[in-house]
């Protein structure tokens, strides 16, 4: 069995078909919308980037310089953080092709970015041991309860893996628009895909997973919340979600799933409704 550990550049550069690997991202986009993952993966209609994703982009590359310094035993004041962060910004515009309604706008994201990152540094655990940050990696996919090898790789980004008392603990940051204890099926996908791969690449067993959410209300608050280690069950869940993606691509069959979630989706007033069946 071959894993492999990817450089981040290696991982923005490589955009690769449905058949060449499986992320979380993907297996995400599928189960809310089959349409809404063909007209992206396999038609290649770029949405445009919210103002909301791109903060989670800066965001999430400030705490990245935050933990690759720590895991070097440096610990960087929070005004640097975002010194680095803001020195990022630009590139980060051109990179999404980001564009904003105005100066204004763009400044009051740059201000909550910083007050998050800032937030975040004061709440999170000095003592903490980081083991690895933002961690790009694929392993082949076999099924751990069956042996039956799937042929195609999974491919994923760990965020950080800190050390915790009981052994290493698998983080994934998110920024939210609220407070809510996020109830732990909504992540499951993507942090047994992350147990996963933590698994084939370190031959360990993970001690526990966290989503960090970092809140974007006007004063920003910043909540850990903690996942228990990956059973039998949430690996058996996680390749049969797999299977029936593989026999969808497999098919070519993409309905479209409406729901809650067509109001986020840029596909709605257009593609979705010439859409046939
Ligand atoms: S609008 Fe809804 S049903 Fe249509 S593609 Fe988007 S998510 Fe799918």
């Amino acid at each position: 069995m071959t894993t492999q550990t990817l450089f981040r550049d290696d991982l923005q550069t490589r955009q690769g078909g449905v058949w060449e690997y499986i992320s979380p991202s993907r297996l995400g986009k599928w189960l809310t919308c089959p349409l809404a993952f063909k007209l992206q993966y396999l038609e290649g209609i770029r949405q445009p980037t919210t103002p909301s994703l791109f903060l989670g982009k800066v965001v999430h590359a400030g705490l990245e310089q935050y933990y690759r310094h720590r895991h070097l035993g440096v610990t960087l004041e929070p005004a640097d953080v975002c010194c680095r962060m803001l020195e990022a910004w630009g590139p980060t515009i051109d990179a999404e092709n980001m564009t904003f309604d105005s100066t204004d706008a763009e400044l009051a994201l740059q201000r909550q970015a910083a007050d998050l990152v800032t937030a975040y540094i004061a709440y999170a655990p000095k003592d903490e041991k980081p083991l690895a940050v933002e961690v790009a990696t694929q392993a082949p996919l076999v099924d751990p309860l069956t042996g039956e090898d799937l042929g195609i790789p999974l491919l994923g980004v760990i965020d950080l893996i800190v050390g915790g008392q009981g052994g290493a603990v698998i983080a994934d940051f998110k920024t939210a628009a609220r407070s809510s204890e996020p109830l732990e099926i909504f992540h499951e996908i993507q942090l047994t895909s992350y147990a996963y791969l933590f698994r084939q690449l370190s031959e360990r067993t993970e001690a526990g997973l966290e989503i960090r959410s970092l809140i974007k209300t006007k004063t920003p608050k910043i909540e850990f919340h903690g996942y228990p280690t990956r059973t039998d069950a949430h690996f058996r869940r996680l390749f049969s979600v797999i299977r029936e993606y593989l026999d969808a691509v497999d098919t070519g069959r993409f309905n479209y799933r409406p729901g809650f979630h067509c109001g986020m989706c840029d596909f709605c007033t257009g593609h979705c409704r010439e859409w046939q069946g």
